[in-house]
């Protein structure tokens, strides 16, 4: 089961890295066949097997000897060791599937947000809808209609924030992907850890920031990835965050 999950993981990192780099293109995902990014080589079977093809080619493209980059393989593998932590955590249960739609659309979300500054709706949504059928099916209806005013209430807290943000530095301060993306966080993790979440998020993002801000002289950062990491945290060291949850208020 163990070795099952890995792969499983790598597939879908492997997958989510599809999903991340074409749909902002308005690519299709499901019927284009994946092309070498150089030279636009379609690539065969065997040249997509998560870890194994990029370790044959020796990390290259067969037909243009180009190098692929190793982020590849460093989402596939991290996609599989981040499934295989999930089921020695959780083993076969609804907190696995929670968890699991954390995962994926923490990876998706730092795929696209760092390489187009663009967090798509229909991760967002397909991830609502698993989270709220999971919450329903384990905890029942009044659990559900919580999460979902919990979702509703932390989105509507990002857009207050956004509205102050940008009268404040006169610009946009916040990106509409982020502002969805609240209503995910407060689905899963409820209002209360939302918010401790939007705080946790901003302590991850400052080295980045600062190293843009410095190196790059650029002031603008994807939130994203942070914010969609920081939940995941909460939500794989729960107990701990209600802890200091209890311990604040
Ligand atoms: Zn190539």
């Amino acid at each position: 089961m163990e070795f099952l999950f890995f792969v499983i993981g790598a597939f879908f990192g492997s997958f989510y890295l599809v999903i991340g780099t074409r749909l902002p293109l308005k690519e299709n995902v499901i019927t284009g066949r994946s092309r070498c990014d150089s030279c636009k080589n379609i690539l065969k079977w065997y040249e997509l097997i998560p870890i194994i093809s990029f370790l044959i080619q020796g990390g290259k493209c067969r037909n243009c000897h180009k190098k692929i980059t190793l982020s590849h393989l460093f989402i596939e593998i991290s996609s599989g060791i981040l499934f295989l932590i999930g089921y020695l955590k959780y083993g076969i249960s609804y907190s696995l599937i929670i968890y699991l739609v954390l995962i994926s659309l923490s990876l998706l979300i730092i795929v696209s947000d760092f390489k187009y500054m663009i967090i798509l709706d229909s991760p967002l949504i397909i991830s609502s809808i698993i989270i709220m059928i999971v919450k329903y099916l384990n905890y029942g209806m009044h659990s559900l209609l919580i999460s979902i005013i919990s979702g509703l209430g932390l989105f509507l807290t990002m857009f207050i924030i956004k509205l102050i943000g940008d009268k404040l530095f006169k610009r946009e301060s916040l990106g509409g992907g982020d502002i969805k993306l609240c209503f995910v966080i407060g689905l899963s993790i409820g209002y209360r850890l939302g918010l401790i979440a939007l705080i946790f998020a901003s302590f991850l993002a400052l080295p980045y920031a600062l190293a843009q801000n410095y190196l790059n002289k650029k002031n603008e950062l994807p939130y994203g990835p942070f914010l969609i990491v920081a939940t995941t945290i909460i939500y794989f060291f729960l107990h701990k965050f209600v802890n200091l949850l209890i311990f604040f208020f």
